[in-house]
């Protein structure tokens, strides 16, 4: 862990300073925040718990307009959304700073700011979020990660345009915020993946720093709304993890919520406070989902959990699969393109099935191939982020899985695995690559620039990695091989 940063070296750090909204003045010439319940009273030059909100001169301003972590491309699964555009490729924009404190936060070095590395840290305004969507042919912002609530006004002004452009927009959040704020994000927000922490309100006081209630209110204020919904929940052991916690969310799901939302349990892994435990066992997570589906609810899904048969979506009516999904890759296998069940014509809950747009799959790289490095997964890194750095605005990349039956050296394309092309146009240069089925052993990534391309471990879905000490991580290792290829 970084050493604290004293306040004044936050101060001198700071990104865009701007007058903040929703705040009243309050005695002794504090200002109160109202964006959240925490409600700061803040003393001039101080700020609030966030620390990204501050008073100058009797003003609230936010610190963190448009500072963001690197803009990445990764999929909707990521964000615990199974049932709007399956398969979608989105932007994933985090910030920093956060107005809860978890004791098991999985982007702790993010979200709470006085570890915050600034290197990782980049401006962007809301017009340069747009170019880089529709740059690269990506159709949903997802506003990810730390969360979302403490840069409300970056996410308001960037969604509306976003929203102007055809781009649905993605709110994945605890969502510890206030009605009013609520009320504004519902005008421009399409899909909510809301993280329910617990239904205990002793829970939420001592692990999280905040309250229950604010939250299922605003859950519900949400589901009135009827914009796009899905719960989730971090089963973490020994906090939450029995069978009573997980029967009183399923409870509350149902009988606030309805039997149709659906409910995503997902396992943790040992960061930040809490790093004396395993990940969460899937037989944990298994026998949540039993549950849930013995109470009534007819989706119910696994995060965190690379195995076939956890997170596919079945027909109410006649059970066939309409999507299959491994870790975090999505296929569409038995929907009708208006969303009925192939086999008896029902009616599912997946909105805008959605086509991949951008016209790659039939192109192979253009140039000879320069570079190549091999990834292998491992029991604990199943997902990457593929990092560029380099003159280069477009690169064209090939992606080929390898594993059990199939021959590694994939150049040649014998490989019964399919490969993935992607680009990287202009303002992207990070994105997501994840196993795909459990024969499948790593990667080959070839490309034919003089780029640079790194890659840090996601250990776990909208989990943002920074580059960190692999020592002070833990139980994880990969293996990971770069080589320049001769010029074809
Ligand atoms: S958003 Fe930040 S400053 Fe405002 S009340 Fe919440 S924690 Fe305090």
């Amino acid at each position: 862990m970084k050493n604290k940063q004293s306040y004044d070296e936050y101060v001198n750090q700071l990104g865009k300073v701007q007058d903040a909204m929703h705040w009243q003045p309050y005695k002794d010439q504090r200002v109160e925040c109202l964006l959240c319940p925490r409600r700061c009273k803040i003393r001039n030059n101080k700020t609030g718990s966030c620390r990204v909100r501050g008073s100058i001169d009797g003003v609230l301003k936010t610190y963190n307009f448009g500072m963001a972590l690197t803009a990445t491309e990764e999929f909707i699964e990521t964000e615990a959304v199974n049932h709007y555009r399956p398969g979608a490729r989105i932007l994933s924009m985090g910030n920093v700073g956060c107005m809860m404190n978890c004791s098991f936060c999985q982007n702790w070095e993010t979200s709470q700011v006085k570890y915050l590395d600034h290197k990782a840290i980049q401006i962007y305004s809301p017009q340069q979020v747009i170019d880089i969507c529709n740059a690269n042919q990506i159709e949903v912002l997802s506003w990810t990660y730390n969360d979302p609530v403490v840069w409300h006004e970056f996410v308001l002004a960037t969604s509306k345009l976003a929203q102007a452009n055809g781009i649905r927009t993605l709110y994945k959040s605890a969502f510890y915020i206030e009605k009013e704020p609520v009320e504004e994000l519902i005008d421009c927000i399409d899909i909510f993946s809301i993280s329910l922490k617990s239904m205990s309100e002793r829970f939420y006081r001592r692990i999280t720093k905040a309250k229950l209630q604010p939250v299922l209110d605003r859950i519900i204020q949400v589901q009135r709304s009827q914009r796009h919904l899905e719960i989730s929940q971090l089963i973490v052991p020994e906090l939450n993890d029995n069978d009573e916690d997980i029967k009183r969310t399923v409870s509350w799901v149902r009988t606030n919520l309805g039997i149709d939302v659906p409910l995503h349990f997902v396992a943790f892994h040992p960061a930040y406070k809490y790093s004396h435990v395993e990940r969460t066992p899937v037989s944990t997570l298994q026998r949540a989902r039993q549950l849930a589906f013995d109470a009534g609810i007819k989706h119910v899904y696994l995060g965190n959990v690379n195995k076939a048969n956890v997170n596919d979506t079945a027909c109410v009516e006649c059970g066939l699969t309409l999507i299959k999904r491994y870790g975090l890759t999505a296929s569409v296998e038995n929907l009708n393109g208006d969303g009925t069940c192939r086999q008896c014509g029902c009616q599912s809950s997946i909105k805008e099935l959605w086509q991949e747009k951008q016209p790659l799959e039939n192109i192979e790289i253009a140039k000879p191939v320069r570079n190549q490095l091999t990834f292998k997964w491992s029991a604990s890194v199943q997902a990457i982020h593929i990092v560029r750095s380099g003159d280069n605005a477009i690169d064209l990349v090939k992606i080929q899985p390898f594993g059990v039956g199939a021959d590694q050296d994939q150049s040649g394309g014998k490989s019964e695995y399919k490969p993935l092309l992607r680009t990287l146009g202009p303002g992207l240069d990070r994105f997501i690559v994840c196993k795909r089925s459990d024969s499948e052993t790593g990667i080959v990534m070839q490309w034919h620039s003089e780029n640079q391309f790194n890659i840090l471990p996601v250990l776990d879905r909208a989990h943002f990695p920074v580059p960190i000490d692999q020592s002070s991580i833990g139980s994880y290792s990969y293996t990971l091989e770069k080589k320049q290829v001769r010029v074809l």
